[in-house]
């Protein structure tokens, strides 16, 4: 006999382990079962171990991917059964082939025995099965909230119902439902289950413990059972191959399935399938928080980006605004410093203008008026100038009024010293800490450094231009700034009188 599959991807030699069963055993005889040696010759023709191929059918045999191996009611009974007839096998789980070839493999004689199946006359020919060792049936499965008059089997003859073909319920159906819808595959795309999701179909047939364990798999909450068509029990027992040792071991399997008391394993398969589909359910809802939860944080992660963006750009905005408003303010302290300067200033000397000159006299006044210090004020006019302009021209009187401003900030040596334009062709020259007897010497050497300046003057007597200057110091009698410039006003008038170019002083 060949062991070795390599078309279909087995190798049967290849595990020489049998499969381990579970102990305790979770079945038990319910009454002693006889087996001849006629029986037991022929079972020694059996290759060892026994060549076992199952499909995932709860709670006869549940596929546990993540160990590879099958559990459930089937396997149980086979190991018992087995080692009573002290034979081994080993389960293939062959997950990459089909169920229908997984069957033609027992008909081939290229495997032992598949787990579970239930008959149908064709089956019948091309194999044996045993005794059932588990009865279900199929139920009638619709969209959730869908369909309520479905009391009777008969009922669905109303309905466009759908199978899947090759079922041992096929023909009975198709007698009674003018509808009736065939499709190759069950759970996939395209198959039963989509078309029912689709509305294609309003029912479809299937099988109860299928459906109940896969639904959770392909995550059918959609859809409900309406209706158990118990009158078409479905079995389900070993299925062997053709040989004579096979129909003998297929007799004997037979005997013990009927013997066997398989309530125990049956609650405990049903247990843990529930519990397992409990876990797969918890599994799933923590999938949904841990989803909900990432789209959750996305989303805030996006929000957060974005107010990130905006708040840059703002700042970035704020920034520029902020700049622009510093350099605008720069140039207004500078325009304005600009206008002061020249709101203060005398636009043809350049010295301090009139109102300058006002400010800073009351505010020296005062000063001195408090510290006690000295103040003095020289006034200076310039002698016959009116003949300047009538002999020279206004421009030459305007570049000569230049000229003396120029000695007169020349002698303004200390930064509190401010020389004026008063008006006209007259100045001022304020000396604050100044006493009287210094300024008189300042003033001389004002008026030596005007006529030095050799300004031509065809009308004066000496040729050229000449200054009188009036001077006055803060005293007891001075009450007020403008009493001050008056002092200074009326020492000038003297000079004037006294034959100008000279100063006068207080005494
Ligand atoms: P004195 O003072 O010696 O008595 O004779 P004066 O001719 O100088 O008489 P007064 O001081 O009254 O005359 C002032 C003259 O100064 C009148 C005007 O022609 C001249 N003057 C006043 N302001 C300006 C000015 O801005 N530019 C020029 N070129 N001349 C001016
Ligand atoms: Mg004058
Ligand atoms: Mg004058």
């Amino acid at each position: 006999m060949r062991r070795w599959l390599p078309a279909l991807g087995l190798c049967w030699a290849c595990a020489h382990a049998a499969t381990e069963c579970p102990q305790p055993a979770r079945v038990q005889l319910r009454q002693p079962v006889v087996v001849t040696a006629q029986e037991q010759a022929a079972l020694q023709q059996l290759p060892q171990p026994l060549r076992v191929v199952a499909v995932g059918t709860p709670p006869l045999a549940l596929y546990d991917q993540a160990h590879d191996r099958y559990s459930g009611l089937g396997i149980d009974a086979l190991c018992f059964i087995s080692a009573q007839l002290g034979l081994r096998f080993h389960i293939e789980s062959a997950q990459h082939l089909k169920v229908l070839e997984k069957i033609a493999l027992v008909q081939n004689g290229q495997a032992d025995i598949f787990l579970p199946l239930s008959p149908t006359p064709e089956r019948s020919q091309r194999g044996h099965f045993t005794a059932p060792l588990y009865q279900s049936h199929y139920v009638a499965i619709a969209r959730k909230g869908q369909m309520q008059e479905v009391a009777s089997t008969a009922d669905l003859a109303r309905y466009r119902v759908g199978v899947v073909a090759g079922v041992a319920l096929e023909p009975i159906l198709q007698q009674s439902i003018p509808q009736l819808l065939r499709f190759r595959e069950s759970f996939s795309a395209g198959g039963l289950f989509d078309a029912l999701r689709d509305g294609q179909i309003d029912i479809a047939v299937f099988s109860r413990d299928f459906y109940q364990e896969q639904r959770y798999h392909y995550e059918l909450f959609d859809l409900e059972i309406i209706h158990a068509l118990k009158e078409y029990p479905r079995s389900y027992g070993f299925y062997l191959g053709q040989s004579d040792a096979h129909r003998t071991l297929a007799q004997v399997m037979g005997r013990y399935v009927q013997a066997l008391d398989t309530s125990a394993s049956l609650q405990a398969h049903t247990q843990g399938e529930r519990q397992l589909i409990e876990r797969y359910l918890a599994q799933r809802q923590q999938r949904s928080a841990w989803q909900a939860a990432s789209i959750g944080a996305a989303l805030l992660a996006v929000v957060a980006l974005v107010a990130l963006h905006y708040y840059r750009r703002l700042t970035r905005q704020l920034a520029r605004s902020n700049q622009q408003i510093r350099t605008q303010q720069h140039a207004l302290q500078a325009a304005n410093a600009q206008l002061e300067r020249v709101s203060q200033t005398d636009a043809l000397t350049h010295l301090a203008n009139r109102r300058r000159y006002d400010q800073v006299l009351a505010q020296e006044y005062a000063r001195c008026q408090r510290s006690g210090s000295p103040l003095s004020l020289l006034m200076l006019d310039l002698d016959f100038f009116k003949a300047v302009n009538d002999h020279y021209g206004h421009a030459t009187g305007d570049d000569y009024l230049y000229a003396v401003a120029q000695v007169l900030q020349q002698h303004a040596t200390r930064a509190s010293d401010l020389a004026a334009r008063y008006g006209g062709e007259e100045f001022v020259l304020l000396l604050p800490d100044t006493p009287l007897a210094q300024a008189v010497q300042i003033a001389e050497a004002i008026r030596a450094a005007v006529a030095a300046l050799g300004l031509a003057h065809a009308q004066s007597l000496y040729g050229h231009v000449t200054a009188s200057i009036g001077v006055a110091t803060l005293g007891p009698q001075t009450s007020s700034a403008q009493a001050l410039q008056a002092q200074a006003d009326a020492q000038l008038y003297l000079a004037k009188t006294r034959g100008r170019n000279q100063v006068a002083h207080e005494q």
